[in-house]
């Protein structure tokens, strides 16, 4: 249990220190992630520049609050308890962009769409297959986000940022140990704060049309009118989990308001439910799938927070 008064010193500390930076105490976390899930953090800091985000974890540290890290919140699943501590948002607050020849580098809150969108400005290709991956490129490089072929570990040449005490650190793409999804990031606690991509030369008009054809392709086959997270279960070893939930039967599939999307299997989405309820699905789509074909579906979804004391009757 974090001590209110550790709380209420590192909110004073902050808005001592840096009066700019945004604050929100009991931020409800449905509003921050894609899927409208998740209960309240205890207090929610906004930076605005890789300073604020050092000042961040340093009194963080001093004070012994502990830190979540989340982007635009498009791979998250906060429990209905919500999250204890500090949450430090690095978003749109913190996105700026700079091309230089075929290097690009941006800051991690940038969204991966305007970042393939300045890309195809500079005529500068490499990025399109991101442009309809709706989180930011922090988040993209934590997890090696991918789509249709394309995967940040294809242009990412440099990932920097800090350790949690606020220690700066640099990985070139090669020491990011890059797999499917995965990077060395999620087993280690590190806040990115720039990427550094290295691009090729191309045609703009070509990459525009590209992009708008991946949005096209996704929009034909995802469900985007309602929130999730995109794909709930990791692809496991020799097959696809869309083709295997799809194959047991379980689209439309619906727990409380989480539901087994019936456009896209490999999405579950919510229609008014809540974390319990969707983590409830989950387990049960595992459960099917594990039944028929013996195996089991990691979630892709990063799970948050703690569950609520109260449960719905
Ligand atoms: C409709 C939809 C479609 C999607 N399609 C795809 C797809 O095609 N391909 C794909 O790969 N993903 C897809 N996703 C999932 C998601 O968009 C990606 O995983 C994205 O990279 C998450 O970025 P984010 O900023 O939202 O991170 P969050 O969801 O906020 O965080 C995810 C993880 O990244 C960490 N993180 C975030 N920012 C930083 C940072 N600055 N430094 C260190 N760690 C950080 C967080 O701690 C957390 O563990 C989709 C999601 C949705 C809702």
């Amino acid at each position: 249990m974090i001590q209110n008064f550790a709380l209420a010193e590192l909110t004073n500390a902050l808005r001592r220190q840096a009066p700019e930076l945004r604050l929100e105490e009991n931020a409800l976390m449905a509003g921050y992630t894609t899927l409208r899930l998740g209960g309240p953090a205890d207090l929610m800091a906004h930076p605005s520049t890789p300073e604020q985000l050092l000042l961040l974890l340093t009194e963080a540290k001093r004070l012994n609050v502990p830190v979540t890290l989340i982007g635009h919140g498009s791979n998250l699943l906060v429990r209905d308890g919500g999250i204890r501590g500090l949450v430090i948002r690095v978003c749109r607050e913190m996105r700026e962009i700079r091309v230089d020849g075929n290097v690009l580098r941006a800051q991690s809150g940038a969204m991966m769409s305007a970042v393939a969108m300045a890309a195809a400005e500079h005529s500068l290709g490499g990025l399109t297959f991101a442009s309809g991956i709706p989180g930011t490129i922090g988040g993209g490089v934590y997890m090696n986000a991918g789509a249709y072929g394309g995967e940040l570990c294809q242009v990412v040449k440099r990932v920097e940022g800090y350790e949690m005490d606020g220690t700066p650190f640099s990985y070139t793409g090669d020491e990011m140990n890059f797999s499917h999804r995965y990077s060395r990031l999620m087993d280690e606690n590190k806040v990115v704060t720039y990427v550094t991509c290295q691009l090729h030369s191309a045609k703009r008009e070509e990459l525009l049309a590209e992009m708008v054809e991946l949005n096209r392709r996704r929009a034909d086959k995802q469900p985007l009118t309602l929130p999730s997270a995109g794909s709930t279960f990791k692809r496991p070893a020799g097959g696809y989990a869309s083709a295997m939930v799809d194959q047991c039967g379980l689209k439309g599939l619906t727990i409380g308001g989480a539901q087994v999307s019936e456009k896209h299997a490999g999405f579950l989405v919510n229609r008014g439910g809540t974390a319990a309820d969707f983590l409830a699905l989950m387990a049960e789509v595992q459960r099917v799938v594990h039944e028929r074909f013996g195996v089991i579906l990691e979630p892709e979804v990063r799970i948050l927070g703690e569950d609520s004391l109260v449960h719905r009757v």
